[in-house]
């Protein structure tokens, strides 16, 4: 056991959680982070990084680049066998979950903090004077920052978001080398009833497949990954041509149930010491591909409250960007507004930029 009260303790090591460790070590801050997983591994996610997401990680030192990160310049959207393409009104990535997480905890190591790999922490409870979590013992810490992202911490569960029903799935392909050509630099949203899916290049020239359907969906296609790949091309002739020739990198998927999208913490008054960041303070739908900018950007400003020694933050900063991500997410799982919302895309080009604006962190914003 050890009776030593840390500045801070971090659960979980993903972008929220390793990025304020990294800000607090470097502070001189000691700081304990816990991760449960023992070593690099895969995250259900599109892995698409958006040019706010791409200032904060060089901001912690990290050289995308090296770690593999293709530029993504366009985005195309995918509908039956209609497809309509937009450059971005900013430059973004397709970088790997598995590297980038753990570039971001060898950061975190290089300056100072402790990161305890595979031990999951089971509780957390807040005192009047500190903090104290049971992980393989317990440890105690003037704060706490709760970064377990999609799963909720016993006692400090997050209530339902406004879509709860989807299923996130993530597979790595190998495409056949003209439709690899004709995705590079592109990352592709697929429209398809019940859900939508992203495509777009990964390192090593794969290509990472990302998508959430709708449970009962789900369910008609006998819930086996293969069926729900030929639904999907028997929606979108356009995306079976991309998918023709194309193998498996793993044997079978990542998946992810229960996701609450839409969730934003609503602050808690009697919390002076829980701070909560990245999926566990809001959650926008995965087709805004910023997710990781959120998890970013509330470490930064959290980890300034913990330095300042001020009270943890609530969502509002990120109420109005969520609320818009989600009702655009409610709609376009509907078939008759997808087919709506394709035909307007393509009569007006300007569109895709326009939501891409409204579903991020404004760049003036970023600390
Ligand atoms: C289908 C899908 C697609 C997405 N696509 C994109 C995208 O393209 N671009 C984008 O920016 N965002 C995307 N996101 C969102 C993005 O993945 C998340 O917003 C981001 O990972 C949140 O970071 P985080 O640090 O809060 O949590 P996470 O990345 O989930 O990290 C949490 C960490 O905590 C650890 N942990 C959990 N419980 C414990 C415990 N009890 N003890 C110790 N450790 C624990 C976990 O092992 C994990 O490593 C997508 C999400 C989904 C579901």
């Amino acid at each position: 056991m050890n009776s030593a009260i840390h500045d801070a303790v971090i659960v979980g090591g993903g972008p929220a959680g390793a990025a304020s460790a990294c800000l607090l070590a470097k502070a001189g801050r000691s700081v304990v982070l816990f991760e449960r997983e023992a070593g690099p591994h895969h995250k259900v996610c599109g892995e698409f990084v958006s040019v706010e997401a791409a200032a904060y990680l060089e901001r912690l030192g990290l050289d995308l680049f090296r770690l593999g990160a293709q530029p993504i310049h366009s985005v195309r959207l995918v509908r039956g066998s209609a497809e309509s393409s937009s450059r971005l009104p900013f430059p973004a990535f397709s970088l790997s979950r598995e590297v980038m997480d753990e570039a971001l905890l060898r950061a975190a190591a290089d300056r100072g903090a402790e990161i305890r790999r595979g031990v999951a922490v089971r509780s957390l409870a807040e005192g009047e004077d500190r903090v104290t979590l049971q992980a393989d013992g317990p440890v105690a810490a003037r704060a706490a920052l709760l970064a377990t992202g999609k799963h909720d911490l016993r006692g400090h569960r997050r209530p339902p978001g406004s879509i709860n029903d989807l299923i996130g799935f993530k597979q790595y392909l190998t495409l056949a080398p003209e439709q690899a050509a004709r995705l590079a630099g592109h990352v592709e949203v697929l429209l398809f009833p019940g859900g939508y899916a992203g495509l777009q290049p990964a390192a090593d020239g794969r290509a990472n497949l990302c998508l959430v359907v709708a449970k009962p969906v789900h369910d008609r296609v006998g819930r086996r990954w293969d069926r729900l790949l030929d639904h999907l091309c028997e929606e979108s002739p356009a995306f079976a041509a991309r998918l023709a020739g194309a193998t498996t990198c793993w044997e079978r998927p990542l998946s992810i149930y229960g996701i609450p999208y839409g969730f934003v913490h609503r602050g808690d008054t009697a919390s002076r010491r829980l701070h909560r960041l990245g999926d566990q303070l809001a959650v926008i739908p995965s087709f805004c591909g910023d997710g990781m900018a959120i998890a970013l950007h509330s470490a930064f400003l959290a980890s300034d409250r913990v330095l300042a020694g001020q009270a943890p933050l609530d969502g509002s900063a990120f109420a109005g960007q969520i609320r818009t991500a989600t009702l655009l997410a409610q709609a376009i799982r509907r078939p008759a507004l997808q087919g709506i919302a394709a035909g307007t895309v393509r009569l007006v080009p300007g569109l895709l930029k326009a939501i891409a604006y409204a579903t991020r962190v404004p760049q003036q914003a970023i600390p």
